[in-house]
């Protein structure tokens, strides 16, 4: 299933892609698409629910973060060997992670730049949504654990990131620098995560081209990894890296600029189209 939430801000409805691509209204069957709702049991329930005679949306409503109650926000840091090269930093032998703490927006939600901002950069991202508690889970198991699979642009702000002292968090947690979606991909339509091609382009060229086969650390050993350390739990949301190509590695550099326009997709999981706008 593509599951998705459409609505205003903070207001917004749970919604499923019927099979001819319309948007479907959930209102009358689950509460929303939440946590609670993330489990294999919940999500084989829905999956029985007849979409076809529920209400359609409107194609041109907004669009919210595919979860409703994100409960944390990790992120793996240089994931692709050739981001690690373009970022000058040498490739990791354990996964890199940090938090993203702003609040998740909607894929299509303008990115604002930051008030004394001048390095706002893009990260297209394979997004892991936990499904179920997940505690010391083996590498052969872990995939058991995803609910499903998004689309994240990891916006980061490079001077705030690096320059300012600290961990990164602080350039990766700016207001609008969380868009997950359109949907939230079960993982029944995702067998592979590890064969997913990936771009972003910035007005209209194209910046990063990847694939997530070429992650160094794959999807299950993430999660095996992070589940000796921290158990996860249903809401948690793993953003998996980023592929070359961000403005920071650029020769000169390239930062986003107001007015500017980004579009990112991976295969199977949908796009995001963002306005940049001035803070
Ligand atoms: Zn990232």
């Amino acid at each position: 299933m593509k599951l998705l939430r459409h609505g205003e801000i903070g207001r917004e409805s749970p919604a499923v892609v019927d099979t001819t691509g319309q948007i479907r209204d959930l209102s009358g069957v689950i509460h929303n698409i939440c946590s609670n709702q993330l489990g294999d049991e919940a999500l084989q329930e829905l999956a029985r629910c007849d979409i076809n005679t529920l209400p359609i949306v409107d194609p041109g409503t907004r669009i919210g973060p595919c979860v409703a109650d994100v409960k944390r926000f990790f992120c793996i840091g240089l994931n692709y060997s050739d981001h690690a090269i373009e970022s000058g930093l040498p490739i990791p032998n354990n996964p890199i992670v940090f938090m993203k703490v702003c609040e998740v927006t909607g894929p299509n939600d303008p990115i604002t730049i930051p008030k004394n901002s001048q390095k706002t950069d893009w990260e297209v991202e394979l997004g892991v949504v936990i499904g179920k508690i997940a505690q010391h889970v083996s590498q052969k198991d872990a995939l058991s654990y995803v609910a499903g699979y998004c689309v994240i642009n990891d916006v980061s702000e490079r001077a705030f990131q690096t320059e300012f002292g600290g961990q990164w968090v602080k350039g990766k947690s700016c207001d609008s620098f969380g868009p997950i979606g359109p949907y939230l991909v079960t993982r029944d339509e995702i067998p592979d995560p590890q064969a997913l091609n990936m771009f972003l382009d910035v007005n209209g060229e194209r910046r990063q081209t990847g694939n997530t086969s070429k992650m160094i650390f794959s999807v299950a050993e993430i999660i095996a990894h992070l589940s000796k350390f921290i158990t996860l739990r249903p809401g948690d949301i793993i953003s998996t890296g980023t592929p070359s190509g961000v403005g920071m590695g650029m020769d000169p550099p390239m930062f986003l600029k107001a007015g500017d326009n980004i579009k990112l997709g991976i295969s199977d999981l949908g796009q995001q189209f963002q306005k940049v706008i001035a803070f």
